[in-house]
């Protein structure tokens, strides 16, 4: 490998940023993701973000929708440049369409915006999505948004945030009133306030009025009591708030925290520098040959999503790949690790919102889509050069459950393969009772589609009639130390036990209660949110 390629890598990866939005529905990830693109001078494509939205909004039958475009609608990673940066915004599926997917997406993103409505602070589904970002230590970053509307106090919404997340804070800047009396933050790092003009920036980048701390202008601006508050918040934060420990943030154990209003475009600019210095460029990964940084010269990654065609004319399926080290290149040859066959990646794209683009390299931070004839399953390693695998994506609790029954016993073998294949791909997980007469597989999801999905293309794609048969619980446990450990542990109450595809002890809970109980019940039994990793 030539010093020019090496160099090569080295400089694209330097100015690599990796990162997904994590949020509630409605907290305004679609406005802040297309404002984020607008500043990339992406302007046409920010747009599109929203047409996206409302054309999701707009229809409830997913389904009718992905066969109409004949291609998949949700789109997977955005990349666009900022200053000397490269950026991938990894898309986290939301609303309708939460799946396991949203979880995996994680896995391939290097840090996390923690997206959250000053009038709501924490909600449940971005509590969800912080356990994931915690259990892979991914660095965190708070965007308070909707800062123009009233809202709570910044200073309990940082302390809801180290209560309940067990995070540090650092407010990197600090709003100036709220709702009809915002008037602005103020950046610790400048040392200025930033004004809010109360207009909107729909579709330009925001000019903003800025002003330095001692400058007698600001009583102009500020009315004496917002000036009073803000100058005690800030003696507060100074004194008792703990100093900015980028080690500490890059570990996921401090957030940095900015406050702003997407809608109208402020706040995000000052968010988007003060990220792009502070947060994680792609790191070394840990494989069977132990951590690659992202220079090593051999093009490696993983896949971590693969996403199906609804349409049955176009059976394609899309794998998407995060690369994690060397050179991606067009047309090359790799190899598979978990069937050692050799693969040629001929058709790449980069998928933004609908349109399909193709690309010709790519480094690590990067995401790729591969056409997928049936090779790739979730957790594959692909790589040139010396033959190594990394770790696989964990299977999260599934938080709905069903039984899906085939009441058509002329279509046994179909829909037994269906399952297995829609199982292998990672469109659902798979489990069964632990009473050997009932054999129907139980469905288990995180979000709803998942079922959907899986019925839709049992009928399309294997002509196999389903019916569902809901079960009554939301949380799912894996036992550590399989049966051994749950025989020790004798009769548990409040839970059903059932097995997962590989046969392992898997605890089911009607709710949280339930699991409390069971662990205040069994001291010494030890549950686990994730499956382990392979079979
Ligand atoms: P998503 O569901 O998280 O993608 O949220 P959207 O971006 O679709 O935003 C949800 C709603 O909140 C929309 O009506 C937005 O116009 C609105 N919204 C987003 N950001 C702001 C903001 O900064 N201020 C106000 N007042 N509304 C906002």
């Amino acid at each position: 490998m030539s010093n020019e390629i090496e160099r090569e890598i080295l400089e694209a990866v330097q100015k690599r940023r990796n990162f997904a939005i994590i949020s509630h529905p409605d907290a305004g990830k679609t406005t802040l993701t297309e404002k984020l693109l607008l500043y990339g001078g992406a302007i046409h494509q920010a747009g599109a973000v929203k047409a996206r939205r409302d054309q999701r909004k707009a229809t409830s039958d997913w389904m009718e929708m992905e066969k109409q475009r004949g291609i998949s609608i949700t789109s997977t990673v955005l990349q666009f440049a900022y200053r000397n940066f490269q950026i991938n915004l990894l898309d986290t599926p939301g609303h309708q369409d939460f799946s396991e997917d949203t979880y995996r997406t994680l896995a391939a993103a290097d840090n996390a915006v923690m997206l959250i409505d000053a009038a709501k602070g924490l909600e449940p589904q971005t509590r969800k999505l912080f356990e994931v970002c915690r259990l892979r230590g991914l660095p965190i970053f708070t965007f308070v948004n909707k800062m123009d509307r009233p809202g709570r106090e910044p200073l309990e919404l940082l302390d809801e945030i180290e209560q309940e997340l067990g995070l540090k804070t650092y407010a990197v800047n600090w709003p100036i009133g709220m709702g009809d009396l915002f008037k602005g933050v103020y950046s610790r790092r400048q040392k200025a306030i930033h004004l809010f003009e109360r207009r909107s920036h729909g579709s330009q980048q925001a000019q903003e009025d800025v002003i330095k701390l001692g400058d007698p202008k600001i009583e102009e601006y500020l009315e004496q009591e917002l000036y009073y508050q803000f100058k005690e918040d800030l003696e507060i934060l100074e004194e008792l708030g703990d100093d900015l420990d980028l080690d500490q943030v890059h570990a996921g154990k401090m957030t940095p925290i900015f406050f702003g209003s997407a809608m109208t475009n402020f706040g995000v600019q000052l968010f988007l520098e003060a990220f792009l210095e502070y947060a994680l460029k792609p790191e070394g990964r840990n494989s069977s040959v132990g951590v690659l940084d992202p220079t090593h010269p051999e093009f490696t990654g993983f896949v971590f999503k693969l996403q199906a065609n609804m349409d049955p004319k176009h059976r394609d399926r899309v794998a998407f790949v995060r690369v994690c080290t060397g050179k991606f290149e067009k047309d090359m040859t790799v190899s598979h690790a978990r069937t050692g066959k050799t693969v040629r990646l001929s058709r790449p794209q980069k998928l933004f919102a609908q349109d399909r683009a193709s690309i010709e390299e790519a480094y690590g931070g990067d995401v790729i889509g591969l056409n997928n004839p049936g090779v790739f399953a979730i957790g594959d390693t692909i790589y040139s050069g010396k033959k190594l695998e990394y770790e696989g994506i964990p299977c999260f609790s599934p938080e709905m459950f069903s039984y899906i029954k085939n009441p058509n016993p002329s279509k046994f073998k179909q829909f037994q393969k269906g399952i297995k294949e829609l199982r292998e791909e990672g469109a659902i997980q798979i489990m069964y009772s632990t009473d050997e007469f009932r054999r129907d597989p139980i469905l288990a999801a995180v979000g709803q589609l998942q079922f959907e999905v899986v019925q839709f293309r049992l009928l399309s794609e294997y002509g196999v009639e389903t019916n569902l048969e809901p079960l009554p619980y939301s949380l799912a446990r894996w036992v550590k130390g399989g049966w051994k450990a749950l025989e020790k542990a004798g009769r548990i109450f409040n839970t059903i036990i059932v097995k997962d595809n590989w046969g392992r002890p898997v605890l089911l809970f009607k709710n949280q209660w339930g699991l409390q109980q069971v662990n205040s019940d069994n001291p010494d039994l030890k549950l686990d949110v994730i499956a382990p990793v392979g079979a």
